[in-house]
């Protein structure tokens, strides 16, 4: 059987790592957060998480470098077999072709990249509501991730722009069971 990948893409705050979890508990896919990969570095207090904290306090991308060898390194478990959703990655053009490449590697090609929509003051109030604790959650690094967010989609969506039909937008300005039935549709859609 080859594998299904997903991308979830969208702003902080637009609840991709919320959908991403449940449809990938639901569906037997991994979730591949690149956020809480670097939160569980750190938390361990590893090498990786180190390097990483530096960035991740002023809410600054973390170099490619570093995060495409952290997710080769997580999708080079058992586990990845039947496929995974990637939720946070990729942010740079970079992580997107090495996103390719990897997921050539594992005998399969990215097969849907779900576009969650949000405006920017939607997301923003969320952010500044969430109950996390995280410590990217402060408002100085929210404004910062928001319009780093512009950056981002600037350098990734253009690169899957090109392959006709891949991505799919929903309206993320919704309840989260709203949402989720859409995310669990395309998902089932796009299942081999
Ligand atoms: P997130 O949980 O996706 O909001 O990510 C939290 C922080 O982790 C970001 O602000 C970045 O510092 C870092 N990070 C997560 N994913 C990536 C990525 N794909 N590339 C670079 N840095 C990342």
């Amino acid at each position: 059987m080859t594998p299904t990948f997903v991308v979830f893409f969208g702003p902080p705050g637009c609840g991709k790592g919320t959908q991403a979890k449940r449809a990938a508990a639901e569906l037997g896919l991994v979730q591949v957060s690149t956020g809480e990969l670097f939160r569980k570095h750190l938390s361990e207090k590893t090498p990786l998480g180190q390097q990483a904290q530096e960035y991740m306090s002023k809410g600054a991308l973390v170099p490619d470098e570093i995060t495409i060898g952290m997710v080769r390194e997580r999708l080079s478990q058992p586990d990845v077999q039947t496929g995974a959703i990637f939720d946070g990655f990729p942010r740079t053009a970079a992580q997107a072709k090495a996103l390719d490449d990897l997921l050539h590697e594992l005998g399969g090609k990215l097969d849907l990249v779900v576009d969650f929509a949000l405006p920017m003051t939607v997301s923003r109030q969320r952010l500044l509501g969430r109950q996390e604790g995280r410590a990217d959650d402060r408002p100085e690094v929210i404004e910062k991730r928001l319009n780093d967010h512009a950056q981002v989609e600037a350098s990734v969506m253009p690169y899957y722009r090109q392959r006709a039909g891949l991505i799919k937008s929903l309206d993320a300005d919704r309840p989260i069971d709203a949402i989720y039935q859409d995310v669990r549709n395309l998902l089932k859609a796009a299942l081999h």
